[in-house]
């Protein structure tokens, strides 16, 4: 779903659902839509949560063979996915709100990031989490270019656990994970030992592995 017509001249919000099967490109798996070479939906694993998870993604990271964002969305219930960089008021408004539900950010707790307007309290209350999707200068960004966001209560992660993404991933900043095990880290504190993600975190393990073997025959020619 587009907010706009591509090519409209200038357009005030870029963003696109990805949960709705959509005219995915051909040879892409609908599900997942990765390559169907490279299709994950094998390594999804149906992960209980009572927080609702709206992922908010760069367009560059869309295309990410190593992003770990299908795999949260395929394994979450409750977890929506929308590709943007720009986002209109209204839109944006619609997007992160829900009535019962108290929404709050997972961003670091860092110098750089505008001060949130609310400082909310979580404990108990039903939660509808956002997260950004993006590096760490473009979530940055997005935080500046939308004040609705910088405004929203946040969530930041007490210790980030180790990642399994280094093998495939240079950590841009020491503390930094995938948004999978980022999000992960959330609802367990969120939701506490409800929550198990044991079986998603030991599949993604398995995908940082596969996409690790994938990249490491530099030299060898690579068949089309
Ligand atoms: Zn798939």
């Amino acid at each position: 779903m587009r907010c706009r017509r591509p090519g409209a001249a200038r357009r005030a919000c870029d963003h696109a659902r990805v949960n709705e099967p959509s005219a995915a490109r051909r040879a892409a798996c609908l599900r997942c839509q990765r390559p169907q070479a490279t299709c994950l939906c094998a390594l999804a694993r149906p992960t209980a949560h009572r927080t609702e998870v709206l992922v908010l993604q760069h367009p560059q990271e869309q295309r990410q063979a190593k992003n770990s964002v299908a795999m949260l969305r395929l394994s979450l219930a409750h977890c929506e996915v929308v590709v943007g960089e720009r986002f209109a008021p209204a839109a944006l408004a619609a997007l992160l709100h829900r009535p019962g539900r108290e929404t709050r950010l997972l961003y670091p707790d860092v110098p750089a990031a505008p001060a949130p307007l609310g400082s909310g309290s979580a404990a108990g209350a039903a939660v509808r989490l956002v997260v950004l999707d993006a590096t760490w200068r473009k979530s940055l960004r997005m935080l500046l270019e939308h004040p609705a966001l910088a405004a929203l209560p946040r969530l930041s992660l007490d210790a980030p656990a180790p990642t399994r993404y280094r093998a495939i991933r240079a950590a841009r900043r020491a503390d930094q994970v995938s948004t999978l095990e980022a999000t992960v880290q959330a609802l367990s504190m969120l939701e506490g030992p409800a929550f198990d993600a044991a079986p998603l975190l030991d599949a993604f393990g398995r995908f940082v592995a596969d996409v690790a073997a994938r990249q490491r025959p530099r030299a060898v020619p690579v068949q089309a």
